[in-house]
């Protein structure tokens, strides 16, 4: 693992979807807290980010050690009046460093930046990882204002897909350790892959997510954005590619990845709803409308939103209501899930 002080912001903005895009995201907002991740599983895109090309000894984790500067920028975002979602976990595994930086910083991340969110009852804070590195968050008194949230999956997906990463039943016990300490838990059942076993593989990993109430779970299932170019990366890095022989050479309606088959896809995801405990929200994840109509879904919040009335919602609303009335910008005459 690296050392390097941050030269950029540690908050960013996503950079969202385009303006004519059908994409349903938003410009959520994002801590970087560490580059690369140690974990090495075959979809990640992050072996595609030219930063990490050029630099391939930072894919595998570079720690920041201005923890001074990323507390007064996390400070200052606090002050922000508007209600607001922060995302530890786009560009990295979120929680996988938090040894690291107690070694580096003298104090775990999860140490530095939870009582700062703890202390206000405005924004949120969420964790996304595949980490069961929980001992220090677990030193703290648990706060609604941070949600943990794991990536999980099939087990042999896990054990096929997912090399260095704890089994998802590992990931799904520190999940269940967290909610008994009463900490608010999300799960991701992302990437969904239609291998020959699916049905059982994801109808027990749904029961463990049924048996832990987590607040949403939010569906994915592989994608990316070239189509030979994750797989020629994977097998450049030593990662198992045949993961890719489930993507099909035709990208979604808006042109942004390459998916598995549109049709298994929606089978997929409603097998999932289909037996999701009805307390438990959905979610979907930078998906096409085409496939929220196929579904019959509405936008209710994501991962890196406060909900459907987060600001930046009501932000992208307002923009395609400007968009109907002028006839230019997003997506003219064809409304959003947000908004159908
Ligand atoms: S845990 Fe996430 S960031 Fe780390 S290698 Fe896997 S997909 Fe990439």
């Amino acid at each position: 693992m690296k050392l390097a002080e941050r030269g950029s912001n540690f908050i960013r903005q996503f950079g969202g979807p385009g303006e004519d895009s059908q994409i349903v995201c938003f410009k959520f907002w994002q801590l970087v807290v560490a580059g690369g991740c140690p974990y090495r599983c075959a979809y990640c895109f992050l072996q595609t980010v030219p930063w990490f090309r050029f630099r391939p000894d930072e894919l595998y984790g570079l720690v920041y050690t201005n923890v001074e500067e990323m507390v007064a920028e996390i400070t200052h975002w606090l002050d922000d009046p508007i209600p607001k979602m922060m995302i530890v976990g786009e560009l990295q595994d979120g929680l996988i460093f938090d040894s690291a930086y107690k070694k580096t910083s003298g104090e775990p991340l999860t140490h530095r930046v939870i009582p700062l969110f703890a202390a206000q009852k405005r924004h949120r804070l969420i964790f996304l990882t595949k980490s069961t590195q929980i001992q220090h968050a677990l030193e703290l008194a648990p706060t609604p204002q941070v949600v943990f949230s794991w990536s999980v999956n099939a087990e042999e997906i896990g054990a096929k897909w997912e090399h260095g990463t704890p089994l998802p039943s590992e990931r799904f016990a520190a999940a269940e350790k967290m909610k008994k300490a009463g900490w608010p838990v999300r799960f991701r059942l992302d990437p969904m892959i239609p291998y020959a076993d699916w049905k059982r593989g994801y109808a027990e990993a749904i029961k463990k997510i049924n048996a832990l109430l987590p607040e949403m779970v939010t569906l994915g299932a592989l994608r990316a954005t070239s189509y030979n170019g994750l797989r020629n990366a994977a097998k450049a890095n030593g990662r198992d590619e045949t993961i890719f022989d489930y993507l099909t050479e035709t990208k979604d309606p808006s042109g942004f990845k390459y998916r598995i088959p549109f049709d298994t896809q929606v089978e997929m995801f409603r097998f999932a709803v289909d037996r999701l405990k009805s307390s438990i929200k959905p979610a979907l994840c930078k998906e096409d409308r085409a496939l929220w109509k196929a579904l019959g879904m509405k936008f209710d919040g994501c991962h890196c939103l406060l909900g459907r009335n987060d600001a930046i919602v009501k932000k992208r609303n307002t923009e395609m209501e400007h968009a109907r009335e002028t006839g230019h910008g997003i997506g003219i005459g064809k409304p959003l899930p947000v908004l159908a």
